[in-house]
């Protein structure tokens, strides 16, 4: 592309954020729709990102995505916050409105997206979710978004897990979500579940565990849905398929992500045959 007077730019702050493969889903899309608009990478030193922010805005930055450790850490620097990111209590798109940011999590409606175009249902579905970190909290409030029947909260920490089933139950006031620890998992009823693994275990270069590694635990699930995309095939996908259940990584999730970030920012539509373009080289790059 041509930088020239005119180019608009967007980019990530985070520390780290060298990892990071959202500048090739926000340039890939710029190139797709012919907008002259870069996407960068911005470390931001610890205890700053207010101060990012407000620079950002005063430099005429069209938007921002906000990764870890500074979700949460924004929010005092926002203009206003989406409905949906004001209940997680954590954004990851900021959006250029007059006089400041507008704050939204597309993480979940990511996730959404991702799970609908592989044809997982969450309406009316019992959940098995694994995991009360920031992730598996907006999982949990997606769930009683989108009508799950009841939601099995499992973490390491069970004063964690009864936190965030209090909230969310407390906010979408249902009594949807049960929190348990991981060590009482045979207690949960018969059935199968639609199981979302939220927990950081399994991620690489730690590719050698799952949170449950019982045969017992996977017999229960039909569906394994594991957020992590790095590596493409974690142990809990591996556990879920030997007990002949479907497996999926995160790494559709990432796309959607963007690709919702990409459509606020811009004002358009990404259709779904340009997602599944975007996919094929976001899947090249993460050696999948
Ligand atoms: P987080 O807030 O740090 O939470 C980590 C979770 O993992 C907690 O529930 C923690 O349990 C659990 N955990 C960590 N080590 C454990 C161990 N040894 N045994 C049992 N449980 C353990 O992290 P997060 O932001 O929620 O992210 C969780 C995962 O989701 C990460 O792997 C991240 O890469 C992935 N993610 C993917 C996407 C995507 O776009 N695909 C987006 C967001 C996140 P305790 O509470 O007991 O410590």
């Amino acid at each position: 592309m041509v930088i020239d007077g005119h180019t608009r730019t967007c980019g990530l702050i985070g520390n780290p954020v060298a990892h990071t493969l959202s500048p090739l889903i926000h340039n890939a899309l710029a190139e797709k729709f012919s907008h002259n608009l870069v996407y960068v990478p911005f470390p931001v030193e610890k205890g700053q990102a207010l101060t990012a922010v407000k620079g950002a805005y005063e430099l005429n930055i069209l938007g921002l995505n906000v990764t870890v450790p500074f979700k949460s850490e924004v929010l005092p620097g926002l203009v206003e916050t989406d409905e949906l990111a004001e209940q997680i209590g954590a954004v990851n798109t900021l959006v250029r409105t007059r006089g400041g940011f507008k704050g939204y999590n597309t993480d979940m409606p990511g996730l959404y997206r991702a799970m609908v175009s592989e044809g997982i249902a969450l309406a009316g579905e019992e959940v098995i979710l694994l995991g009360a970190g920031g992730a598996a909290r907006a999982v949990a409030f997606l769930c009683a978004a989108k009508g799950a029947s009841r939601v099995y909260l499992l973490n390491r920490s069970v004063e964690k897990a009864n936190a965030v089933a209090e909230e969310v139950n407390e906010k979408s006031r249902k009594k949807l979500v049960f929190p348990m620890a991981l060590s009482d998992y045979p207690e949960l009823p018969d059935g199968k579940f639609l199981a979302i693994q939220a927990t950081s275990v399994g991620l690489y270069p730690d590719t050698e565990h799952a949170v449950i590694e019982e045969e017992a635990f996977y017999r229960k699930i039909h569906t394994g849905y594991d957020l992590i995309y790095k590596p493409s095939e974690t142990k809990f996908m591996k556990l879920v398929k030997e007990q002949r259940g479907k497996a999926y990584h995160g790494l559709k999730m990432l796309l959607y992500q963007g690709i919702i970030a990409y459509e606020l920012w811009n004002e358009v539509k990404v259709s779904e045959e340009t997602a599944q373009e975007v996919y094929e080289l976001l899947k090249e790059k993460a050696g999948i």
